[in-house]
């Protein structure tokens, strides 16, 4: 199977030279792939019949991931085993009306909502929650415009900034009383970077995604009623695996989703564990998303005994080479803080993350640490996380407290593995319940 999904327009010019066709059949196959978001070949209607059947006889197919199970959460997250061509699987999540990312990493949509506030007794009880913090403000009521002023009404994600008028969204989410979406997707099949508090870890690595494998998770969410040009979506390079040991393709899925399928890349944020060089690379591209790094610790003592990668790359040097991004209007570093009940959760580790973020255009998200099979960290208490969001409140740093997503059938962050270890035949993690 050669897949036509994740090529980018150049590589199909070639295709279709190759074949002896003229150039501006690789733009129908573009438009195809990315904006219609056919599901075969044989849809592919602009094509001549003729061009669709050489295709498929010499085993081009679009190639898209398939949905082979899927889980859903009370809170209305939906998470979905996807399956690729060789018959690996990745796990991807779907949170309607969600913050997996959008709210308090950054986006306007964290700040635009903070009025929602929750607490941390609720965070750790792992019900319902909105994240809190010093820059809270009002929710709009026209929430349309985005951070950056692109303009997502009506037109949708193909209208661009200047083009189309913004109206109230139109798309399947608000016919089921959302206001907007967060897709994690994932980068890689396992992980290698071994944070200790993570499940996905336990994986290890399995192999990279192809850009077109981690847009694909975008474009299969898509076929099932979600629609992507109408609906308000944000999306977190939040799941499986480190984008940045996977930068050309993860950078390659970013540039098919924000040019092939119009979806602005201030509606994106990627997560590192800190790989420096990725940062480096990443401060020079003029196409990117936001970023959020996972600080995780305040000293290096402690992160190097929850994230090994530590002794490579320290706290000074990702913090130096994040600096060096330069931000875009209101583009703020999200820095993601798992709280590990007496571990990092205490009064003298806000501190030191106070004095760490100093003058830096920094957002903090606490996340309260998910609990997974055969991982030995405990919850922090309501009370610590309290007085830790507190701290950095005072000061001055935004801080929001993620509010966790579907722990009840293992989306939320660092769950991501049973299924896929499942299906890989990995035992022992068979007591989670689930709803299928
Ligand atoms: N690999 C990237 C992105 C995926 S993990 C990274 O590590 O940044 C996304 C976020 O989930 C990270 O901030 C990570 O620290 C956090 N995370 C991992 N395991 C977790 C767990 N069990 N509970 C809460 N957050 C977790
Ligand atoms: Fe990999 Fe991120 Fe999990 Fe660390 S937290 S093991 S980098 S997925």
């Amino acid at each position: 199977m050669r897949a036509l999904f994740g090529m980018g327009l150049g590589e199909l010019t070639e295709l279709m030279a190759g074949l002896g066709e003229k150039p501006y059949r690789a733009r129908q196959v573009f438009e195809a792939l990315y904006k219609q978001r056919v599901g075969s070949v044989e849809e592919m209607t602009t094509l001549a019949g003729s061009l669709r059947t050489r295709l498929v006889e010499e085993g081009w197919r679009v190639g898209l991931p398939v949905m082979a199970q899927t889980a859903v959460s009370v809170d209305g997250t939906e998470r979905y085993l996807m399956k690729m061509g060789d018959g690996e699987t990745v796990e991807t999540v779907w949170m309607p009306d969600g913050d997996g990312g959008e709210r308090g990493d950054g986006s306007e949509a964290a700040v635009e909502e903070a009025g929602e506030v929750e607490t941390a007794e609720e965070a750790v009880a792992g019900e319902q929650q909105i994240p809190s913090g010093n820059d809270r403000k009002k929710s709009k009521d026209n929430d349309n415009c985005d951070e950056s002023g692109d303009v997502v009404g009506d037109g949708g994600y193909w209208s661009r900034r200047g083009e189309g008028r913004a109206r109230s969204n139109f798309g399947t989410l608000a016919e089921k009383g959302f206001r907007r979406a967060t897709i994690c997707i994932s980068s890689q099949v396992g992980c290698a970077v071994n944070c200790q508090f993570c499940l996905t870890a336990k994986l290890g690595i399995r192999r990279n995604l192809t850009a077109g494998e981690i847009a694909g998770q975008v474009a299969v969410l898509n076929r099932h009623g979600i629609q992507i040009g109408k609906d308000r979506i944000n999306l977190v390079f939040m799941g499986m695996g480190e984008p940045f040991l996977n930068y050309d393709e993860f950078m390659g899925s970013v540039r098919l989703l924000v040019a092939g399928m119009g979806i602005p890349e201030s509606r994106m944020t990627v997560s590192t564990s800190g790989i420096l060089p990725g940062i480096e690379a990443f401060a020079k591209e003029t196409v990117r998303p936001k970023l959020a790094l996972s600080l995780n610790a305040s000293n290096d003592v402690v992160r190097e005994q929850i994230m090994p990668v530590t002794r490579k790359w320290n706290i000074a040097a990702l913090l130096e080479a994040v600096q060096k991004i330069p931000l875009r209007t209101r583009e703020w570093v999200t820095f993601e803080y798992v709280l590990l009940g007496g571990v990092n959760d205490q009064p003298v580790h806000a501190r030191e993350v106070l004095d760490l973020l100093a003058g830096m255009r920094a957002k903090v998200n606490l996340i309260v640490w998910n609990p997974g099979p055969g991982i030995e960290y405990h919850q922090p208490t309501p009370a610590d996380v309290a007085v830790f969001q507190g701290m950095l409140i005072e000061g001055g740093i935004a801080t929001y407290i993620r509010r966790p997503r579907g722990r009840d059938i293992y989306a939320a962050c660092g769950q991501l593995k049973r299924t896929v270890a499942e299906e890989s035949g990995v035992q022992g993690l068979v007591e989670i319940s689930e709803m299928m």
